[in-house]
């Protein structure tokens, strides 16, 4: 769904659907995925409803886009050492449209730890 009306994680953003935070700033909030890929399974979402990364860096959000998305690195990374996947280490994804696989139009990064892909898919 890729208008913001819809857009499920803009709800979760406005708190019109419940979902505990992990962590939260004035930029992003952290939520555990509904359907874990791996032992630990964190969103960090945009609060601005972006629909995907190749909108974040078209050419008039290209500025405050890399910025955010340092943000959203700094904070996986800090949600990590916090939850104890580090220093072991720890993944992370973003799907980019349809053929990507991404299923929810509106920007956020995956943080998985405790289980790598070969671990799951051997
Ligand atoms: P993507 O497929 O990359 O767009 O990722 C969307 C992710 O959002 C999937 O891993 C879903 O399991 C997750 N997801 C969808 N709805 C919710 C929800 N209400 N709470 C937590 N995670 C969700
Ligand atoms: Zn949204």
């Amino acid at each position: 769904m890729k208008n913001k009306d819809h857009c499920i994680f803009c709800k979760i953003a406005q708190g019109e659907i419940p979902s505990p935070r992990v962590y939260e700033d004035e930029l992003v909030f952290c939520i555990k995925d509904i359907q874990p890929q791996a032992k630990h399974h964190f969103l960090i979402i945009s609060k601005q409803h972006i629909s995907s990364l190749e909108e974040a860096f078209t050419q008039e959000k290209e500025k405050d886009s890399k910025v955010l998305l340092g943000h959203i690195f700094k904070v996986a990374t800090e949600i990590a050492k916090k939850e104890g996947l580090l220093p072991h280490g720890f993944r992370t994804v973003i799907n980019t449209n349809e053929g990507g696989g991404q299923t929810v139009f509106h920007l956020h990064v995956h943080l998985l730890g405790g289980e790598t892909l070969k671990d799951r898919f051997n």
